[in-house]
């Protein structure tokens, strides 16, 4: 069967946020046409705009998928419903936020699914995470590196320690 590789920036803000990251992956790992192939490291990242709110933990997730495109989105929308529905009692918006960066080399300016995902170089957040995953990929590796260079975002982006937060 033909798969693709895809990369996911997954990111959470609110409440025992290492155990939304954690769900997340689980709940990636439990649909048959997903197979996860790499997992950042956790990092801890400023939040990027205006808006004032916690620091959020942030990895990158590279799969393989026979999914389409529109079907991963559907799945990820599925597993923000799930773990925003705990959210809607215990915590307040935004426990647990999941994009596509790259879907094999699709390029799309559809506003439903925009890929590559049109704002990776303006994230470190997504960047340093991506650059860790990538290694065994040289395409998609170098333009993160180009990126990470260019990028007018220098928010802190520092590797997490789970100190605090459940397993
Ligand atoms: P947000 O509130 O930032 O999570 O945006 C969610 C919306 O962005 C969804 O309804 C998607 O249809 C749309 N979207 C466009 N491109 C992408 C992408 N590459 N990954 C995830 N969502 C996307």
């Amino acid at each position: 069967m033909t798969t693709s590789r895809v990369y996911l920036s997954v990111g959470s803000n609110i409440g025992d946020r290492r155990q939304y990251l954690k769900q997340a992956i689980t709940q990636l790992k439990q649909n048959a046409a997903i197979e996860i192939v790499r997992v950042s490291s956790i990092y801890e990242t400023q939040p990027v705009g205006g808006v004032k709110q916690d620091d959020f933990l942030n990895i990158a997730v590279a799969l393989q998928t026979s999914l389409a495109p529109l079907e991963l989105l559907d799945y990820l929308h599925q597993i923000e419903q799930i773990l925003h529905r705990k959210r809607l009692i215990h915590w307040g918006p935004r426990t647990i936020d999941l994009d596509i960066l790259y879907f094999d080399d699709l390029v799309s300016q559809d506003k439903t699914l925009t890929l590559p995902h049109p704002e990776i170089k303006n994230r470190l957040f997504v960047l340093i995470p991506m650059k860790e995953i990538t290694t065994d990929d040289p395409k998609i590796l170098h333009q993160i590196e180009t990126m990470i260079s260019e990028t007018s975002d220098h928010n802190m982006v520092q590797k997490y320690n789970s100190g605090g937060e459940s397993n």
